[in-house]
């Protein structure tokens, strides 16, 4: 992907390329966390990675790529308070500027189509908000709207205030059961600012801010020496194995999914040949995916993970 977000959410770009690459991507996605900028450069890019004419390849110029980077594509629209409105309202992503997204959903298109929804306004920045400005600019990528010198337009996180229940209950057919090649993308500080019925419909991701975290799999990467083999006994021990060092160093159960995730994204880089393993490592990571979802539903760890478990070792 892109290298600027490559040092910045390499666990994520790699994982969407994967995606994009196996036409396996989820036609909803939530990118959650506090750095809105760098997400919004992500969503750009994901959709240069579902547009592009040639290889994907960063600095590719085909006329996809060049009108992405530019944020003049048709096909790739954010939608906010301030950006592809025709109404008066300044403050919310209106009923109106839904409809015009589902309008342009009637017919089909050539482009894979590509809304990028978060809030977003025209200011005067802060010195850190300077700094997210050049990151920003050294992704390629332009904002939608350019600025006067003073005022830049900086995206925030989308939540139930700009995007009223209203509004995104509009969307809800359409995010569930979308035309062929659209993807909505949402991006928000916390899952909590969507519409749960949209979170339910959608694949949500982490996208952390500028530290890097580390991921540990040490401790369970053992468990994988057979993969994608794994029996049932060690399905269990394994399950067992998460519970404990969750419990010991109070880590939250995401973070031990983020770890499985990252370990097996790692195994599908080293096995980018291999089609057959990588279709099984690519179920795996959505069915961790899945695993965070129950998390997030109040399931108890212990049955996430035994369930997780066991999906592994059913093979
Ligand atoms: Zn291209």
């Amino acid at each position: 992907m892109n290298e600027v977000l490559d040092r910045k959410y390499g666990y994520l770009s790699n994982f969407f390329k994967t995606a994009i690459e196996e036409n396996r991507l989820f036609h909803s996605v939530i990118l959650y966390g506090s750095n809105n900028l760098i997400q919004y450069a992500l969503a750009l890019e994901i959709a240069r990675q579902l547009n592009c004419l040639e290889d994907k390849r960063e600095d590719c110029q085909c006329r996809n790529c060049r009108w992405i980077r530019e944020n003049k594509h048709p096909a790739v629209m954010t939608i906010s308070k301030i950006d592809n409105k025709t109404d008066s309202s300044k403050t919310v992503i209106s009923e109106e500027q839904i409809n015009i997204v589902l309008d342009t959903l009637i017919n089909s298109s050539d482009y894979h189509r590509v809304f990028v929804f978060c809030d977003a306004e025209m200011k005067n920045l802060s010195d850190s908000e300077k700094q997210e400005y050049r990151e920003f600019n050294n992704t390629g990528f332009k904002p939608p709207q350019s600025d006067d010198g003073e005022k830049f337009w900086y995206p925030k996180g989308i939540n139930t205030n700009c995007f009223s229940p209203v509004a995104a209950n509009a969307m809800l057919k359409s995010i569930e059961e979308p035309p062929s090649k659209v993807t909505f993308i949402f991006l928000t500080n916390d899952k909590d600012d969507l519409l749960q019925t949209i979170v339910s419909r959608s694949q949500a991701f982490y996208a952390a801010d500028t530290k890097i975290i580390e991921y540990n799999t040490d401790f369970f990467a053992g468990y994988f020496s057979d993969y994608p083999n794994f029996n049932l006994q060690s399905a269990l021990d394994f399950s067992s194995a998460l519970l404990n060092y969750q419990t010991e160093n109070e880590f939250e159960p995401e973070y031990i999914l983020d770890c499985i995730q990252y370990y097996l994204v790692q195994l599908a880089k080293s096995n980018s040949n291999n089609k057959n393993l990588l279709s099984i490592i690519y179920r795996d990571i959505e069915k961790t995916q899945t695993a965070k979802k129950m998390i997030e539903s109040y399931v108890k760890e212990r049955t996430v993970y035994e369930d997780l478990a066991f999906y592994f070792g059913k093979r």
